[in-house]
């Protein structure tokens, strides 16, 4: 392990460097003090905006104190990566606005259209790792990429990766917020890099755009009302009353990310894993609701999308395709799709479709 403050200043240079080799767009560092976060934290919890993902609530405080996470940790290593598919033009934006606007389009977030980000993360910030172990030998440290244990954002925000705006995201000054977060906690006190200051100033475009007004005030989310949530992490059935603000959006949401002006910087990809597969940017609901099971399974092998399983995935889709009714009102392709899965064996996915029939007028 490196002697001398000269050593441990080298390392760190070294560090940002191989984090750049390995494909990250930036590689920081900051000290685990995270005492400021436990109050907001716990009051986060109290109101129970963390719905049904028990498992935000399960680790407690070691999530503000990773120090008791993993023993030893003094300093975290935070990496970001940039994830817009390189192929994405640069009206990307224009493009997917046009998509929230067709009804027959089944929109799924960005980040979810190539593989799955927490293998490609945690493989990357793994060799980081052993690199650093080769040149300092046996050192402890733990790799995490949205990961419930870790407040990762205000790990980044720490380390300067970005601040973090309204909508709770971080967001870079070079590089928006179309990228993934993770970090290694490490045994080792590194020096630490300044943090970042705000730029969100009187800007609250996040908060004005978001279709469920899941953003209650500038960095406080309701999770159970954003679509991220209702679409990915809920289990049961979504919410009635929720179902009409959720569009055609079948995975995920990215209102508040594109409206922010500091996207007009975000970067793209410089790793071939988070590439489109199977035209998830501009599939159709009624296509997408034709997979079988093992088509879903086959087709989403390697992707987080796999993830939700067949059944939310049908659940998702036909809230979407209720929701054409409002500019397609009994568009014959998506109420025979909606018919030809009537008898589905979910009851969930049964109670769904039914819903969607009625706003089609096809009950
Ligand atoms: S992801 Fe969508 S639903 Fe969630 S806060 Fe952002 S705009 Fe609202
Ligand atoms: S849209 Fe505006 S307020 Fe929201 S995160 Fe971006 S800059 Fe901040």
């Amino acid at each position: 392990m490196p002697a001398t403050v000269t050593d441990l200043d080298t390392l760190a240079r070294s560090i940002k460097l191989w984090g750049r080799e390995l494909g990250f767009a930036e590689v920081r560092i900051a000290d685990v003090d995270l005492a400021h976060m436990e109050a907001p934290l716990q009051a986060w919890l109290d109101a129970g905006y963390h719905g049904e993902m028990d498992y935000m609530a399960s680790h407690g405080m070691k999530r503000a104190r990773p120090a008791e996470l993993v023993p030893g940790t003094v300093r975290a290593i935070s990496a970001r990566m940039n994830y817009l598919p390189s192929a994405m033009g640069d009206d990307w934006r224009a493009r997917e606005k046009a998509r929230d606007e067709d009804p027959s389009a089944a929109v799924i977030s960005v980040y979810a259209r190539g593989r799955d980000y927490h293998k490609v993360m945690r493989s990357r910030l793994q060799q980081l790792a052993e690199r650093i172990k080769g040149e300092i030998g046996d050192f402890g440290y733990r790799v995490f990429s949205d990961s419930a244990p870790v407040m990762e954002v205000e790990l980044a925000q720490k380390a300067g990766l970005g601040w973090r705006g309204k909508h709770t995201l971080l967001i870079n000054r070079q590089g928006g917020s179309f990228f993934f977060l993770g970090e290694i906690l490490i045994d080792v006190p590194l020096p630490v890099d300044p943090p970042e200051t705000p730029h969100c100033g009187q800007c609250s475009a996040c908060i004005q755009v978001c279709p469920t007004q899941a953003i209650l005030a500038p960095h406080k989310l309701d999770a159970r009302r954003c679509i991220s949530y209702l679409t990915i992490e809920l289990k049961g059935a979504i919410p009635v009353e929720m179902r009409p603000l959720i569009g055609n959006k079948v995975y995920g949401c990215d209102d508040c990310q594109t409206i922010c002006p500091w996207n007009k910087f975000a970067q793209r990809a410089v790793v071939p894993d988070f590439d489109e597969r199977h035209s998830l940017g501009s599939a159709g609901m009624v296509e997408l609701f034709a997979w079988t099971e093992e088509e879903f399974n086959r087709r989403m092998e390697g992707s987080a999308i796999r993830r939700i399983g067949h059944e939310r995935w049908l659940r998702n889709l036909a809230v979407g395709m209720g929701n054409a009714a409002v500019k397609a009102r009994g568009q014959s392709d998506i109420v025979a799709a909606l018919l030809s899965r009537r008898e589905h064996p979910s009851a969930m996915v049964r109670e769904h479709i039914e819903w969607a029939l009625a706003l089609h007028g096809a009950v």
